[in-house]
């Protein structure tokens, strides 16, 4: 089984470009320059120089002792959640805005649906000093006040999608409709392991850096760098991809994804595409995601913005469908449950995102004196809200 992507950008049966016709030639010259350019020495310095001082790398590998005697396994978090921002985002935003100034652009545009990519993006675009558009759904405006206030302070536009739900889909129509008026300063930057060849690849090599860092922290240890098991959440599924990435080809290393399963997979509120998913394509590459019988794409749902997306990117669905992955979901308040005992067992409050990777712990048979690595994706400052709701019926 081959886990990396063919010439064409396909994993499998999935992935590809499926693309405008006006964008092939943007799309083009990125396929062909995307590895001459990270593989460049002057690329990889800023790069690696960045992700240190910048954005705070390498993050810790932490022994949870509270959880692992709990689980009676050897727990370990990936702190993701340490990084400048909040979260991996971080990592792909810094990686791309280089590769931006590296192929001459001086303007950068991106969608959000809960402004988390938003604010990563805005964040590189304004230590760059390039000039950022965020396209985000009306609809997700009005529900994600806070990381609209920090992109625009970070000086960003942030411009509202008033088509269709207003949600995610239709920021990422206006995007790719900005990118074909504006082929030639623009650069399109993608939030996640999804869209047309070469994003997912691109994307998944700069969040490897999670796998990296995690298999000479294991040795360090453990006395040995590969787990047996590593557990991340699923939205489109650039944090899981970077975790995954240098165990890809190492059989002996479970991966589990997490997908969000909302109010349950059968209630017609949930995110969890490979469950209730079909082969179609979305935002330009074929994979697996959320549709009727006409092919409409159904508006996910979870209590975590940040797995409210509709599909999952092609290295997933093909890690899917070969069996390669281990595909698992939490409900919300599964999700809400893991987060609250995060808390209150080893005193780090989780993303919302990340306590679904934590939700499946129990429902693994984990042996005893296994190691598993958890990807804490990211910190719950940004859900507090939310948890604060819950609190009284967590105790
Ligand atoms: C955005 C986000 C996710 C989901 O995105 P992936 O591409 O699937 O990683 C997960 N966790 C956090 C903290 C996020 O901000």
């Amino acid at each position: 089984m081959n886990y990396h992507p063919d010439a064409r950008g396909f994993y499998g049966s999935f992935g590809g470009a499926y693309i405008p016709e006006l964008l092939y030639p943007n799309v083009e010259y990125l396929r062909k320059n995307y590895l001459k350019i990270m593989e460049s020495e002057s690329f990889r310095k800023e790069f690696r120089s960045l992700l240190q001082d910048y954005a705070g790398r390498p993050t810790p590998l932490y022994y949870a002792k509270r959880l692992s005697e709990k689980y009676q396994s050897h727990i370990y978090l990936k702190r993701e959640d340490l990084t400048h921002t909040g979260a991996h985002k971080i990592n792909n935003t810094v990686g791309q805005i280089l590769v931006a100034q590296k192929m001459g652009k001086k303007r950068i545009i991106a969608e959000t649906g809960a402004g988390q990519h938003g604010v990563a993006t805005a964040t590189v675009a304004a230590l760059m000093g390039l000039q950022c558009v965020v396209y985000m759904g009306e609809v997700d405006i009005r529900r994600q006040a806070p990381n609209v206030a920090r992109m625009q302070m970070l000086g960003a536009e942030v411009r509202p999608a008033t088509s269709g739900s207003k949600t995610l889909k239709d920021a990422t129509n206006e995007a790719i409709r900005d990118w074909i008026n504006h082929p030639e300063d623009t650069y399109y930057l993608i939030g996640s392991v999804v869209g047309p060849h070469p994003y997912p690849d691109m994307v998944a090599r700069f969040q490897s850096v999670i796998s990296e860092e995690m298999k000479q922290q294991l040795l360090l240890q453990t006395g040995r760098s590969a787990p047996d098991r590593i557990i991340a959440c699923v939205g489109g599924g650039s944090n899981a991809a970077g975790a995954f990435y240098h165990y890809l080809d190492n059989e002996t290393v479970s991966l589990v994804a997490v997908e969000a399963d909302g109010l349950g997979v059968d209630s017609g509120q949930t995110a969890a595409t490979t469950q209730i998913g079909s082969e179609g394509i979305i935002h330009g590459s074929k994979t697996l995601l959320m549709q009727d019988e006409d092919g409409q794409i159904t508006e996910p749902y979870s209590l975590s913005a940040g797995l409210d997306y509709p599909g999952i990117g092609p290295l997933h669905a093909h890690l899917f469908k070969s069996g390669r992955g281990q595909f698992l979901g939490a409900t919300d308040e599964e999700a809400l449950r893991a987060a609250f005992e995060l808390t209150r067992m080893e005193g780090i409050i989780p993303a919302l995102e990340s306590a679904h990777a934590l939700a499946v712990l129990p429902k693994l048979d984990l042996k005893k004196d296994e190691v598993v690595v958890v990807n804490l994706s990211g910190r719950g400052d940004k859900d507090m809200e939310t948890y604060m709701k819950y609190n009284d019926s967590m105790q």
